[in-house]
């Protein structure tokens, strides 16, 4: 397939923004009948791993591999006003992540937990920077409550202002400034935050715990913007005061402004999350459904939305419908995922177990047809049942590429289909593993 072609339906399936973030940076070529994508840096390698190498693996139908390439990351630092940007005709920064489309603030519910934090994002986002008392805007509080949401839900306000957002993640600040200082390219870095943005959002700003010479290129940059009138806001799993080894000089611009705590949300809350995320995926969730979800023993948002998912998907996956009992089956077995119970250990056992083989057997480098395909049953199933990812999979079996496993995944799927016995049989696998 022609690259042309490919990057259409990569574009398609990933999105113009990811894909002109993420990839269009990246030198691509053809090895053989692999293909090769040469990224400038780990943070690279690392996002395209999580978020979307099965999807590029799927689209190309290739191995892919991708490889770190240090020119790349000169040329980036070197071109000033990044090439890839510019390519794009955006404003971004090229320090810059994309902000997620789902984050804004017409999906986000507001209830008591966060309705102040919420108050004063929309004040910000109103104004950015015009009022002192809201700057910096500091949001704590823990995992999984909406704060990236929130943060990300004012960039996209001011990004439709037409304004200069720098969103980033605190841990990629600190990956930026270390880089910098070794390329000595820090002038460079520091123009671009004080020089080329209206709003800066920093995200798990926690994560400058202890790094004293970043610490100290924050605060330069961070004065120069509040100087001059432009944003900043931070979320934080604590407050200032929480973070160890944080300079006097920065916690107390951190508390200059205005600091702001998420709570986790209450029932009726949680419930109303639940039926949004439902919405956005064109489900009309039941109500029996989302209250059961709901009374979880989490308030951790995220993790509610992991239920909903882990049902949602089930039901569509296995044709279940989607009603009270589908979801006592899944989130049970979800608790066990919790404990540590259901675990790709088990998963591979039991499907060796079910063939007559040894765990070892199974693991094994052989292509014989009584291990090769009882092993192929068991990459589906992790897929399938764990959600896991091509390459993790792979690696539990002897580091299979992630392609083989990828067929593996695909030809299983097939036989459920032409042979009904067979589909029977992993049913009950299934049902087995999960109840
Ligand atoms: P945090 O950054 O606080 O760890 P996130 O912002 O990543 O949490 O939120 C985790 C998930 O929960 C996201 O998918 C987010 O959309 C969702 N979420 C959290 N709070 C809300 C809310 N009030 N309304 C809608 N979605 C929410
Ligand atoms: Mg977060």
């Amino acid at each position: 397939m022609e690259w042309d072609s490919l990057k259409k339906l990569l574009i398609e399936k990933i999105g113009n923004e990811t894909f002109s973030t993420w990839i269009e940076p990246s030198k691509i070529k053809m090895v053989g009948n692999k293909l090769v994508i040469k990224v400038p840096n780990s943070s690279f390698a690392k996002v395209i791993y999580s978020r979307f190498f099965d999807d590029l693996v799927n689209v190309c139908k290739k191995e892919v591999l991708i490889e770190i390439d240090e020119k790349i990351s000169r040329d980036i630092l070197e071109n000033g006003e990044n090439s890839r940007n510019k390519k794009a005709g955006s404003r971004k920064s090229r320090y810059g992540y994309p902000l997620n489309p789902l984050y804004n603030f017409s999906t986000f519910v507001v209830g008591e937990g966060n309705q102040l934090a919420h108050a004063f994002a929309i004040a910000v986002s109103k104004n950015p920077g015009k009022d002192r008392r809201l700057n910096p805007l500091y949001i704590y509080g823990g995992v999984g409550l909406g704060k990236t949401h929130l943060i990300q839900a004012i960039g996209h306000e001011a990004v439709s202002k037409n304004l200069r957002v720098i969103y980033i993640p605190a841990e990629e600040f600190v990956n930026n400034v270390v880089q910098s200082i070794r390329l000595n390219k820090m002038d460079e870095m520091r123009k671009s935050f004080r020089q080329e943005t209206d709003l800066l959002l920093v995200d798990d700003i926690q994560h400058i715990a202890g790094k004293e010479k970043t610490q100290e290129e924050f605060f330069h940059i961070f004065n120069a913007l509040y100087l001059t009138d432009k944003q900043v806001v931070f979320t934080s799993q604590v407050p200032p005061k929480k973070i160890s080894g944080l300079t006097e000089q920065l916690s107390s611009r951190f508390e200059g402004g205005v600091m702001v705590d998420v709570k986790p949300p209450d029932f009726e809350t949680r419930i109303a999350i639940l039926k949004k995320k439902a919405e956005i995926d064109g489900i009309d969730l039941p109500d029996e459904v989302a209250i059961f979800i709901a009374s979880q023993k989490t308030s951790n948002v995220r993790e509610l939305e992991g239920f909903l998912n882990k049902v949602i998907s089930f039901s569509r996956f296995f044709g279940a419908p989607l009603n009270i009992e589908t979801a006592k089956k899944v989130i049970g077995s979800h608790k066990r995922d919790i404990k540590g119970d259901l675990s790709p250990a088990e998963v591979i056992k039991f499907v060796a177990r079910h063939y007559g083989l040894r765990v070892r057997e199974i693991k094994s480098k052989s292509n014989a047809k009584i291990i090769a395909f009882p092993r192929q049953v068991a990459m589906y199933l992790l897929k399938k049942i764990l959600g896991m990812s091509y390459v993790d999979i792979g690696k539990l079996f002897n580091n299979k590429h992630h392609s083989t496993v990828m067929h593996a995944v695909e030809k299983i799927e097939k036989l459920r289909h032409e042979d009904s016995e067979f589909d029977r049989t992993l049913d009950k696998m299934i049902a087995h593993l999960v109840s």
